[in-house]
């Protein structure tokens, strides 16, 4: 649970946030983790690969992984070598194969092989940061969370629901503007406007809050913004 309050100030109203973020949801109604998974420790570990790679990669190699590795007693246990070759095409693979295996010894030795439910209790594990644990939290625990990844700090900074490429700041602003229950689904249409619409050079002609983005129009002058609707 975010408690502090923000420093810094989006350049929307809170009430002005609460009602952007349906009007962006009409626009992706399926947003939701790409990742594929059946339980809390097959979304951790496949969280853990989604670094600096594709879902689609990591959903590639996780039937394999899943099937070597049930659960987090086997992967602890797991041959570095061969855990390595099989996480290989993600990127990073000694890296992860490490954050793998740090990640599943530490779930059996402080949770009894259960991935624990508490924020806290996941950043504290190898390899596990903030925003791995709000996913988990979010999709596979229905624990309100709101992982702040690179395109939600660009939606969100462009359209002025939030200010800063500060993850952690850009989580504290969403979500005290945001109803707690909206927190995932929100952070879930962000991400997904990122990656198909407001991306690095946005599609602003094919997006359903072009007229409340602060971003918009990206070269115009204010006066030739649009009048609200
Ligand atoms: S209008 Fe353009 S910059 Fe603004 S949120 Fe939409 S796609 Fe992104």
């Amino acid at each position: 649970m975010v408690s502090r309050r923000p420093t810094v100030r989006p350049t929307h109203p809170a009430a002005e946030v609460r009602r952007i973020l349906p009007k962006l949801r009409r626009q992706h109604p399926k947003a939701d983790t790409e990742l594929h998974f059946e339980n809390a420790f097959q979304l951790l570990a496949a969280t853990i690969l989604s670094a600096q790679c594709t879902d689609e990669r990591v959903n590639a190699v996780t039937p394999a992984l899943f099937t070597a590795y049930p659960d987090a007693d086997s992967l602890a246990a797991a041959d570095e070598g061969a855990l390595e070759e099989l996480v290989k095409s993600t990127g990073f693979y000694r890296s992860k194969a490490r954050s793998l295996r740090g990640m599943a010894a530490g779930v059996v030795a402080d949770h009894a092989g259960a991935v624990p439910r508490s924020r806290e209790a996941l950043i504290a594990l190898p390899g596990v940061g903030r925003k791995t644990a709000n996913v988990v939290l979010g999709h596979a625990m229905g624990v309100p969370a709101m992982p702040v990844d690179r395109h939600v700090l660009r939606v969100a900074n462009r359209l002025g629901i939030a200010r800063g490429d500060d993850p952690e700041r850009v989580e504290e602003q969403l979500c005290a503007a945001l109803p707690r229950r909206g927190w995932t689904r929100a952070s879930d249409t962000l991400i997904l406007h990122g990656r198909r619409i407001c991306k690095p050079k946005p599609l602003c002609d094919r997006c359903n809050v072009q007229q409340e983005c602060a971003f918009f129009p990206p070269s115009g002058p204010p006066a030739r913004r649009r009048t609200r609707r």
